[in-house]
């Protein structure tokens, strides 16, 4: 187990004793205390920059998330959402808006990753096994006290599949989203794929979604393979047209994959560059110099737009690092 294995495994355990400690007391935790809790255990095993400021000016603000490994980096706008349950129905509130503000706080999500880059994620905290009723997780899920639900308390879901009306009961969540601390497991097996999309794949590309990845490319698969199963029907999306293939710009340090097949499915966008144009062979500038150590905060703050709350850099073990 790695340093980041370690880390985030803590994180995990201390927000699970948090959310415990708060349901025997019948008080409800927040988002804030466990976006906390998390940032601060992972902190022994990664970087985490708080710009102060804004952080406590807006209790609801986002994180900026670099995945990074020896092969290149992955980048996330993170925004955490608690699911309050209720009887079965599960209720996360995607289109909340904050008092006074003329934005919801999704969209506001939605626009600063794509002004920086970045796949906007929800990280949902979903209590503890027994605020969820200890509702099937996955195949392996256990009666009694199922370690996968356990560890499915803090999960990662791209926006994209977050659709209000959708996501509203234990299955619609998991099968959406990944427990954080399992974000760089190797996917266990291929991409789901229709079959007019898997002839329409540049050869890297069909290579990256059929076979085993590690590191920042076993990232970018757990955020993948969710959207193309919505995309395949497999959680009853509509079917729609996929248009033929077009060569997109390719630029050695810009994005991993140049060659995508335009296809919007019925998000009204092209799935495939807002998922896969996060990873880049080479982080941007910033995440460099505070890698580096060698930053001004007050400068990256400034240049970041008013809801993000800070950055973290984290790296992950790839196969050359086990
Ligand atoms: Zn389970």
């Amino acid at each position: 187990m790695t340093a980041t294995d370690d880390a985030f495994r803590w994180a995990r355990i201390y927000a699970v004793r948090h959310m415990a400690a708060c349901e025997q007391a019948g008080l409800r935790w927040g988002e804030t205390s466990i976006t906390e809790i998390v940032t601060a255990q992972a902190s022994w095993a990664v970087t985490v920059v708080p710009f102060t400021q804004q952080a406590e000016a807006r209790s609801g603000a986002d994180w900026v998330w670099w995945w990074t490994d020896a092969a290149g980096a992955y980048g996330m706008l993170v925004q955490a959402k608690r699911v309050t349950v209720a009887q079965s129905k599960w209720n996360f509130g995607f289109g909340y808006k904050t008092r006074g503000a003329t934005r919801t706080q999704r969209e506001m999500l939605l626009s600063a990753a794509a002004r920086l880059g970045l796949l906007p994620v929800y990280a949902l905290y979903l209590g503890t096994g027994n605020y969820r009723r200890w509702e099937r997780c996955s195949e392996s899920h256990r009666s009694g006290r199922c370690l996968q639900c356990v560890k499915r308390a803090v999960s990662l879901m791209p926006a994209l599949l977050a659709e209000e009306l959708v996501v509203d009961d234990a299955v619609s969540t998991y099968e959406r989203s990944v427990a954080l601390e399992e974000l760089w497991t190797p996917p266990k097996s291929g991409a789901l794929l229709i079959p007019v999309l898997e002839k329409q794949l540049a050869p890297e590309l069909a290579d990256f979604l059929r076979n085993e990845q590690t590191g920042t490319r076993a990232v970018t698969r757990k955020m993948m393979d969710p959207v193309l199963q919505a995309r395949a029907g497999a959680f009853g999306a509509p079917a729609v047209a996929v248009n033929p293939s077009r060569i997109g710009d390719h630029d050695r340090l810009g994005p991993v994959f140049g060659n995508l097949p335009d296809d919007d499915g019925h998000w009204g966008l092209n799935y495939f560059e807002h998922t896969l144009n996060p990873l880049r062979r080479v982080p941007p500038g910033y995440v460099l110099e505070i890698a580096s150590g060698d930053f001004d905060k007050d400068r990256l703050a400034a240049d970041m737009p008013d809801n993000v709350a800070g950055i973290v850099v984290a790296e992950v073990p790839n196969s050359e690092s086990e």
